[in-house]
């Protein structure tokens, strides 16, 4: 007697595993794929760590933070316009996204000229991020800081090299001054 599926007793076991028919295998097989791929990813090791940046990259990205050519998760209102902002949070492989909640970065961050061509409600979006170690923000955070400093500085003062202008003791230049009259000799 002919082997039958024990689900559709009207079809032939294909003597696979148990006795299935070819259909019934395709979706235990294809179940069973997915349980193996769900738990290769669930052992996966990550690779992530966060790279010590240089003096010069943590100068570099104060300026570029002051100069809005980056934008960083502070400039989210909560995380969840975070995530909106930097979905590859979410797309990340699971090993790395364990990683990242077991080990918070300071900052994340991306330059402006990297966003998506369109935004959500505003705000950019960006299918790529980059992490600043919670060591190296306080560094970033004071050259940032004399970033903003320099910026103030530079509204206040004028042709008088830093110097504001109302301490300055040279003679203003007839037809020239801090307002930025033109001067033609
Ligand atoms: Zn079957």
């Amino acid at each position: 007697m002919m082997e039958t599926c024990s689900k559709h007793p009207t079809y032939k076991a294909i003597g696979k595993p148990r006795s299935m028919c070819a259909a019934c295998w395709a979706i235990w097989d294809a179940k069973e794929a997915e349980r193996k791929r769900i738990e290769a990813e669930e052992n996966e090791v990550s690779t992530m760590c966060y790279h010590p940046a240089t003096d010069e990259g943590l100068r570099e990205l104060a300026w570029n933070i002051a100069t809005h050519r980056v934008f960083t998760n502070r400039h989210c209102y909560n995380s969840d316009e975070m995530l909106m902002v930097f979905p590859i949070l979410q797309m990340m492989k699971l090993c790395d996204r364990k990683w990242i909640a077991a080990n918070p970065p300071g900052l994340v961050w991306e330059f402006n000229a990297k966003a998506c061509p369109a935004g959500v409600n505003g705000l950019p979006v960006f299918l790529s991020a980059r992490f600043l170690s919670t060591e190296d923000l306080p560094k970033m955070e004071a050259y940032l800081k004399e970033a903003q400093e320099t910026q103030q500085r530079f509204m206040k003062t004028g042709l008088t090299g830093g110097i504001p202008v109302d301490d300055c003791e040279l003679e203003p230049i007839p037809g020239t001054g801090p307002c930025g009259d033109f001067y033609e000799s």
